[in-house]
């Protein structure tokens, strides 16, 4: 059976790193009878030192996971966190470490994704709080951030005090896209080991969609292709026909700019679309929180005490809705920024057509199409409209209200 890195694309370097930090790691975990059993302080360099240093020099107790959406940083955290608790200390996809880690329900590893726009610093108090415990299995507890570039400052500060004072069996492992200070803060980054991830080849993606996933070669071309580097996204295109549908209506809107009024109509479309995805994929959460909450405060009950716990429950009811808000407003800038994304690729191809690049077309289902954009734009036009998209991307990043952006973006899109 294949071990728990087998599904980490295109990353040879990262994937070797991490080998020898679990074994590291498992070799402190032997070494533990003897009187020193803490992990190396502070990030040892990117080779790491394990050649010379005793055991577990080539561990260290933070890392930062880096790579563009979609490279599998939070796949990686979570194949090595695997590792960390593998009975053989490499991660052998097979023992129960491995199995209850990959599977979300090892004792000792948390994942925080967060749900809204950011993490808050509760959160992270609470999980600070219960990473200091003792590891129940005997080995780590590992703490995973899945996306730490939206941690609060004070949420920061608070996992920034554990990292710099940790207890000895704890291992942070944050995921953001960069390690610049917009995302992970200098102090933060200082006591990291950084590992960086690649945005894995198309044909790496499409190699371990027909690997793993069991899809046809020709479906895993085109997807890995028209995903751009992003493995998950990828296997939604290849198995999931709304995904597809909504691509593909993304990309029709270059045919249908054609006056002012049809910008406007295309900047409302895409608007709606992202608003209609992101409801349909918090709305099964939602309901079921709602009822969870509602069953734990006993719904239904009266008299004195009930009336009470009314009262109480009112407020988390409120508390609820807020978290939801915030994540429903999360996925409709996710849903909104992959749309984006995709138009981004057809200029890009129109671009790539005009310059006569010897590049292969992102969107292979529309390539005509952008070859007939770049001869009525020439490259410049093809580039101005290229950098339409992704200026529309970073004033939304920057929060810009998503409707004024992407009507000010289709406006470029169609005058060029
Ligand atoms: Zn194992």
């Amino acid at each position: 059976m294949a071990d728990v890195f087998a599904d980490l694309v295109g990353q040879d370097e990262a994937v070797a790193t991490l080998r020898r930090a679990a074994a590291s790691a498992a070799a402190l975990l032997r070494a533990s009878a003897g009187p020193e059993t803490r992990v190396a302080d502070g990030p040892a360099g990117p080779d790491g030192p394990e050649e010379a240093g005793g055991p577990g020099a080539g561990m260290t107790h933070a890392w930062i996971f880096t790579g563009p959406p979609g490279s599998g940083r939070s796949v990686a955290a979570r194949a090595f966190a695997a590792a960390l608790q593998c009975a053989h200390g490499t991660g052998c996809g097979a023992c129960p470490g491995c199995h209850t880690t990959l599977a979300g329900t090892h004792a000792d590893v948390r994942l925080v994704v967060p749900e809204g726009l950011s993490i808050g610093v509760g959160e992270m108090r609470a999980l600070v709080l219960r990473a200091a415990s003792t590891p129940s299995g005997g080995r780590w507890q590992v703490v995973i951030i899945s996306d730490a570039d939206r941690l609060t400052e004070a949420a920061g500060n608070a996992l920034l005090k554990a990292i710099e004072e940790p207890p000895p069996r704890t291992v942070f492992l944050l995921c953001a896209p960069s390690t610049h200070p917009d995302d992970v803060s200098v102090t933060i980054r200082s006591r990291c080991r950084i590992v960086p991830l690649r945005q894995p080849s198309a044909d790496a993606v499409a190699e371990v969609l027909v690997r793993r996933d069991g899809i046809a070669p020709d479906t895993a071309d085109w997807a890995a292709a028209a995903a751009q580097g992003h493995v998950g996204r990828a296997r939604r295109l290849a198995r999931d026909p709304e995904a597809r549908q909504r691509r593909d209506a993304v990309l029709a809107v270059p045919r249908r700019l054609t006056g002012v009024g049809a910008a406007f109509d295309a900047a409302a479309a895409l608007i709606e679309a992202a608003e209609a995805e992101a409801a349909a994929s918090v709305a099964e959460l939602d309901e079921a929180e709602r009822a969870a909450l509602q069953t734990a405060l006993g719904a239904g009950g009266t008299g004195r005490g009930a009336t009470a716990a009314m009262r109480g429950s009112a407020g988390q009811l409120k508390d609820l809705e807020k978290r939801q808000k915030s994540r429903a407003t999360r996925a409709q800038r996710d849903a909104l920024d992959r749309a984006l994304v995709d138009l981004a690729g057809f200029y890009r191809d129109a671009l790539a057509s005009a310059l006569r690049a010897p590049v292969a077309p992102v969107h292979t289902d529309t390539a005509a199409l952008a070859e007939a954009g770049a001869q009525r734009w020439a490259a410049e036009g093809a580039l101005r409209r290229l950098e339409a998209v992704l200026e529309c991307r970073v004033a939304i990043e920057a929060n810009v209200k998503p409707r004024i952006a992407v009507e000010a973006m289709m406006l470029a899109l169609w005058k060029g």
